[in-house]
């Protein structure tokens, strides 16, 4: 008998590669997630989304599935500072990464683009974004970017996935919340909690939970489980050719996670589904930070 209920987990994929990776990645998470009737989203680059709609549309009428926005090519919507701090080399450089942030005049194209396209291609009117790389503190510092995020629909967000250095994990203390100190209360963070991707984890990680990427999604969920959190999983496109392949590679540890959260009792649920929730909490007492009210 599992436990009650406690802990939520979001699983929320970049579909970026514009290759054939794209519809082994598309193929092989439709699959998966309709075994365990468990919802995933797909942030499609407006590249990806122009070069393979077909494999997009094949895999649009899942209704366990919800579609966001990665911008058109990719462009970060800050400029992030990688400082390992371990003598390791990051992205090829060493001993930091610099990755220059798009003009604010280049962000609103991105996005506005990206969301014309996902309207003309797939009929959607499309309500979330994560932010390319990620960023320390996500957006608490760029209202002008949470701006253009309004004006275009934009109501649930990835960009709150780096730690101080700019690197990775980030930490699970990083919740979801409302922009409302910076004017955005309808503008949620969901954050991305742990790595972006196992690649990230095998640069990143110390190895204090094992010496696998699923050593640490495992000791990852007993936390997640413990203190009721919410974990926004994510991965990639990236070297999954085919179905077969994706199920070796990234669905593999994919599936694993699905496994033992629901052993754990772990509930899953899509960026909509939280954005209600935490909508029809704040909403009683008239806005502001939902932990803030809690007291
Ligand atoms: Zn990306």
């Amino acid at each position: 008998m599992p436990s009650p209920e406690r802990g939520t987990i979001l699983l929320g994929y970049d579909v970026e590669s514009a290759s054939d990776s794209t519809r082994g990645f598309l193929q092989g998470a439709r699959q998966l997630h309709q075994k365990y009737d468990v919802p995933w989203t797909i942030y499609l680059t407006g590249q990806t989304l122009t070069a393979r709609v077909e494999d997009v549309r094949e895999v649009i009428a899942d209704p366990l599935l919800t579609v966001g926005q990665h911008t058109y090519n990719h462009v970060l919507l800050k400029s992030i500072y990688m400082q390992p701090g371990d003598g390791q080399p990051v992205h090829g450089r060493s001993p930091n990464f610099f990755h220059q942030g798009g003009t604010l005049e280049q962000v609103r194209e991105e996005i506005d683009s990206t969301q014309t396209l996902i309207e003309d291609l797939l009929q959607i009117e499309c309500q979330g974004l994560t932010g390319p790389w990620g960023y320390y503190r996500g957006l608490v510092d760029r209202p002008d970017i949470l701006q253009i995020l309004a004006d275009n629909s934009i109501q649930w967000i990835r960009t709150n996935a780096r730690d101080y250095r700019d690197c990775q994990p980030t930490p699970f203390s990083e919740q979801p919340f409302f922009y409302t100190d910076q004017g955005f209360e309808d503008i949620l963070e969901l954050g991305v909690q742990g790595y972006q991707d196992d690649f990230y984890w095998d640069r990143f990680d110390d190895r204090q939970y094992g010496e696998t990427y699923q050593d640490y999604l495992f000791a990852m969920l007993e936390r997640v489980a413990a203190e009721d959190l919410v974990w926004n999983v994510c991965s990639h496109d990236h070297g999954t050719v085919d179905t077969e392949t994706f199920f070796q590679t990234k669905g593999q540890w994919i599936e694993e996670l699905i496994v033992q959260a629901m052993d754990l009792g772990i509930r899953f649920a899509s960026p909509p589904q939280v954005y209600a929730e935490m909508k029809a909490a704040v909403r009683p007492s008239g806005g502001g930070h939902p932990l803030k009210e809690k007291q």
